[in-house]
């Protein structure tokens, strides 16, 4: 029943080791944790900057008049 469940052909991206089903697709749970705090780190680095242009100048395009 656990035939192939240990190995699924998949590598950790963090340390390259074989991947557990259990944390796939890392090896373990420390693995899936580095991979989490890069993520959330590139997610609060991208809202921050569209932050600091609304707090700065408006958007050229609204006093642009399309029309
Ligand atoms: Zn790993």
């Amino acid at each position: 029943m656990n035939e192939g469940a240990k190995t699924s052909g998949l590598r950790c991206p963090i340390c390259g080791k074989p991947t557990e089903q259990a944390f796939c697709p890392f090896c373990s749970k420390r693995c899936a944790d580095v991979d989490l705090n890069r993520w959330l780190s590139g997610v609060y680095a991208v809202p921050a900057k569209e932050e600091e242009d609304e707090d700065g100048e408006r958007p050229r395009e609204e006093g642009a008049g399309e029309e």
